[in-house]
């Protein structure tokens, strides 16, 4: 069984119909990558998952279950986490007390510990700005705490939304291996939105392409790095 799965998913914004019947799986471990150009529906199906945005038909299951009509902050609870798009932290709370925010809705507050020193492991930049406020930080470093603060909520899967977008090439190499990084060593399985398909293609395993909210092509990543439709259109050969 899928730990996430869609399932013919139609999102309206008014009479404008945003997803076509998107149907995908993301399973335990894995990385998947949703790629599409701009204005492809890649935010609004991350949107739909998080129960942000309602859906108006489909399901939308998470370890089998039902998640479609839940509220956005049970859906957290339930083990889904996102990174929005454009890092969106709180720029005048301190790194501390944005990592806080994002264990606010935890039961287990004395594991928070524990993992602060693991997000702080990971990105030991954030460990020395811990007391600087957000909105003074690096555009990479706001994605970073971004990341982290998702992870705060111990998340079974993390929902990233175009992580490399406005960040210089040396920072997103430094993103992507990170979020590989927490794939293999915390065990979090990923569903990642980008419009960087080569890269998103490289760390994940497998990939869908989303075009005019419609899923156009499923496969392994390492097929769709070579296939010549995705080639010439995502990766600019
Ligand atoms: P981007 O890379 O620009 O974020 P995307 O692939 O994430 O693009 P979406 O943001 O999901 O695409 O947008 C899908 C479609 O829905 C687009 O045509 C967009 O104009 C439209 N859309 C998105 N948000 C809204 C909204 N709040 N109201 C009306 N239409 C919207």
């Amino acid at each position: 069984m899928a730990l996430l799965e869609l399932q013919g998913i139609c999102t309206y914004y008014g009479n404008i119909q945003a997803l076509k019947d998107i149907s995908l799986s993301v399973n335990e471990g894995e990385i998947v990558t949703l790629i599409g150009a701009n204005g492809a529906g890649k935010t609004t199906t991350l949107m739909s998952i998080c129960g942000i945005t309602a859906i108006r038909s489909g399901k939308i299951l998470l370890n089998g279950n039902d998640i479609s009509s839940e509220s956005p902050h049970k859906i957290v609870q339930m083990g889904i986490s996102q990174v929005p798009e454009g890092r969106r932290i709180f720029p005048q709370l301190t790194v501390l007390e944005n990592l806080d925010m994002g264990a606010f809705l935890r039961d287990d507050k004395e594991n928070l510990k524990k993992d602060l020193d693991e997000v702080f492991s990971l990105f030991p930049r954030l460990a020395e700005r811990r007391h600087q406020q957000g909105g003074t930080l690096s555009g990479g470093e706001q994605q970073m705490l971004a990341i982290s603060r998702a992870l705060m909520a111990r998340p079974k899967v993390l929902l990233l939304d175009e992580p490399s977008l406005g960040l210089a090439p040396l920072i997103v190499q430094h993103i992507f291996e990170i979020i590989k990084h927490i794939n293999e060593e915390r065990k979090t399985t990923i569903f990642l939105v980008e419009q960087n398909a080569n890269m998103a293609l490289k760390i994940a395993h497998k990939g869908y392409v989303l075009q005019n909210g419609q899923i156009k092509m499923a496969d392994s990543s390492e097929k769709l790095l070579a296939n010549e439709d995705v080639r010439k259109a995502y990766l600019g050969l």
